[in-house]
């Protein structure tokens, strides 16, 4: 019978490519995790997925009670749980910019909220895989294939990989001394630093916390659980709805650079492979990794490599960069 992947977000960009890989093995069984159940359904069906490979469930990671309404109902499909992929964000670039030039093509207008009052990207892209991660990790437990894998998405934050890209993407991520989530990280603090809100800083910082969660579990229960965890930089997809929100100019110009300057620039369909990997091939059952490919700086380059790049012992240098310099770790 099929292994069981939940991956959230796989209604688009990377999420939807790691599942047609998975789905296109006819080993695995995808619980496609989304918020839009009607596009989830439209994308299974034009991509031709059969229809025991894959099952749409609504998962609203902005909003707590989704997440754990989200868990009851996967619990009643009574089937074992294999890995879990935490993928889905937002990114708001332009949020923290007043006025708009040309309404709706420059959406800026401020911090958005979650339904439980917290900045929406932060609440999106960690929080809510936070609890999912917790409520999940008894489902993992469970797992038929061992070792169970729970992995997600990092990103360049300018502190790992900066030697071709990071310095390019600004701002860097700094969650300085953790002063916003002391202040509870609630409407209206922004900022994990407590700093000013700035869209495209509080996308970076999530995703420093996303690598930083995978860390914690690992520390606190790979040896416990067997389970796997992991998180990855999979080169840049210029082209996927992350950028939704960005200037028409930027999104034209924006995979020209990664193509031509950086090198950075992968595929969806490469990324897809890449991710799908660390969900279901044996070389990349790994715990307390940070996978990149093509080198610590994870651009990989156009053609992409197979080689399992394991930073694991660069992600303790990870931590001397930038924003890690100041964490307390006891407070993550
Ligand atoms: P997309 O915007 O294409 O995909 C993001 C997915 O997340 C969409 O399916 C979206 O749903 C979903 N989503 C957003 N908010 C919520 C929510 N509240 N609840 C449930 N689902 C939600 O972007 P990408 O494919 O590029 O991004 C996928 C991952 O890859 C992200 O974690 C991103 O940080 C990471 N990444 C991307 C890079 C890139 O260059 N693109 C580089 C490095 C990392 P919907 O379909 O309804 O919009």
């Amino acid at each position: 019978s099929k292994k069981t992947v939940i991956i959230t977000g796989a209604s688009s960009g990377l999420g939807l490519a790691t599942a047609k890989e998975l789905v296109k093995s006819g080993e695995w069984r995808v619980i496609m995790a989304c918020r839009d159940y009607v596009k989830a359904e439209r994308v299974a069906k034009e991509n031709d997925f059969p229809e025991d490979s894959y099952i749409v469930q609504h998962l609203d990671l902005a909003a707590n009670n989704s997440v754990r309404q989200f868990v009851r109902t996967f619990r009643t499909l009574n089937i074992p749980l294999d890995a879990l992929v935490c993928n889905a964000a937002i990114y708001f670039p332009n949020a923290h910019k007043e006025g708009a030039f040309l309404p709706g093509l420059f959406p800026g207008g401020g911090p958005r909220w979650s339904a439980d009052g917290h900045e929406l990207s932060f609440a999106s892209n960690y929080l809510g895989h936070f609890l999912l991660c917790n409520l999940l990790l008894e489902d993992l437990q469970k797992s038929t294939m061992k070792p169970a894998r729970c992995i997600i998405l990092g990103t360049v934050t300018a502190s790992i990989n900066d030697k071709e890209v990071g310095g390019m993407i600004p701002p860097v991520a700094d969650l300085g001394g953790l002063e916003g989530l002391e202040a509870g990280m609630k409407q209206p603090v922004t900022m994990i630093d407590g700093g000013r809100f700035n869209g495209a800083k509080a996308y970076k910082d999530s995703k420093v916390c996303d690598v930083m969660l995978m860390r914690e579990l690992h520390k606190r229960f790979h040896d416990k659980t067997g389970v796997c965890f992991a998180s990855l930089y999979p080169g840049c997809i210029a082209e996927t709805n992350l950028f939704r929100e960005h200037y028409p100019v930027f999104r034209f110009l924006f995979p020209i650079l990664q193509k031509e300057v950086t090198n950075a620039y992968v595929s969806e369909e490469e990324a897809g492979r890449r991710l799908a990997k660390c969900v279901a091939d044996p070389a990349y059952a790994q715990s307390g990794v940070y996978f990149s490919w093509g080198g610590e700086s994870g651009t990989g380059g156009a053609g992409g490599t197979d080689a399992v790049e394991n930073v694991g012992a660069s992600n303790d240098k990870f931590l001397q960069y930038g924003s890690f310099r100041t964490l307390k770790e006891n407070e993550i």
